[in-house]
């Protein structure tokens, strides 16, 4: 028998204390987790991310959507989010290349789930006459003018998609690439010449989450606003720069004031670390970072967009943000 050679990934799955560097989506569970932290997010329910009246009907409008989301991972066939070919995938691999781009040629099965899409969200329309105006622009552009959108969206242009059009455009684009993401090797998946965007997709994080749970345990991950991968990087760096030198955090103070001093620090369950911005003096942007030793159920996406707030507060102390978040245009009015 000829010895083989272990290849990296799987010296690294032999070392019980390595990092995971990737957590590829649970694409199933994660469209209904996201939907129901969205309404709790609506409805006011988690201590550290207070929301207001006027983010609440959007944030119930999206839940709807998300909810649109997990019906279609649920109904199409799963040849729509079939996987490029292999050899594709390992040359890409090789070259360090993400093996499922954003840019490039896409499939165009994406359609199907984007018409999938505004199929489920025809009841809520029946109610909310400004849904259903938005689903009948969506319906009546041609095929080229929806690619162009999808173009403008994969490559986070707010120039070439009507902003109340991107969400929707945003979500077909997520459910094919976190389906197609899902059924890939975490342990083949090669990091990028840079840490900063997704090693499945090139796509920019979202925002960062600390984990906790198994070897996971406290490490922090970058959530891919696309694909929905999640990368290692380490704590109290720039996700933009990579900077570690003027990292800082900033936090919305939770309703009823800050903690008395007498509480003891490092406590689990605090409000005032759910949601965090982590701002760089290098670049001066910053990007959000939730922790799930805070809030058990914190999702990067849901979260980023309830906490407008932590926004408005790193903006005008002069920090831009690193990337959008594709559930919400910012030129919208
Ligand atoms: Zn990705
Ligand atoms: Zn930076």
């Amino acid at each position: 028998m000829v010895q083989r050679l272990l290849e990296p990934g799987e010296i690294e799955t032999l070392d019980h204390t390595a990092i995971p560097r990737l957590l590829l989506p649970e694409a199933r569970s994660l469209f209904t987790a996201r939907a129901t932290r969205l309404r709790q997010l609506a409805n006011n329910q988690i201590k550290g991310i207070p929301v207001g009246e006027t983010l609440s009907g959007y944030l119930n409008m999206m839940a709807a959507l998300v909810d649109a989301q997990a019906a279609v991972i649920r109904t199409l066939p799963p040849e729509t989010f079939a996987l490029p070919d292999a050899a594709g995938i390992q040359m890409a691999i090789d070259h360090h290349m993400p093996p499922l781009p954003v840019s490039g040629q896409r499939p165009p099965t994406w359609r199907r789930v984007f018409d999938a899409i505004l199929d489920q969200l025809d009841s809520l329309a029946a109610s909310q006459p400004q849904l259903a105006v938005v689903l009948a622009e969506l319906r009546s552009l041609d095929t080229a003018q929806l690619e162009g959108c999808a173009d403008a969206v994969l490559a986070e242009l707010t120039e070439g998609v009507h902003p109340l059009h991107a969400p929707f455009v945003a979500a077909a684009l997520q459910v094919m690439w976190t389906m197609r993401a899902s059924q890939l090797e975490a342990p083949r998946v090669q990091p990028l010449v840079t840490n900063t965007l997704c090693p499945v997709c090139g796509s920019h994080p979202v925002a960062s989450v600390i984990r906790i749970g198994g070897q996971s345990q406290g490490y922090r991950y970058l959530q891919c606003a696309c694909c929905s991968s999640e990368w290692h990087m380490v704590r109290v760096k720039c996700s933009c720069c990579e900077s570690t030198s003027n990292i800082a955090y900033q936090s919305i103070e939770p309703e009823g004031g800050l903690p008395a001093p007498a509480e003891p620090v490092n406590k689990a369950n605090d409000p005032s670390k759910v949601a965090r911005a982590e701002t760089c003096d290098d670049c001066h942007t910053y990007r959000k970072i939730f922790n799930q030793e805070h809030d058990f159920y914190v999702d990067p996406l849901a979260d980023d967009l309830a906490s407008l707030a932590l926004d408005l507060l790193v903006g005008e102390a002069g920090y831009a943000r690193a990337s959008g978040n594709p559930l919400l245009w910012f030129n919208a009015e």
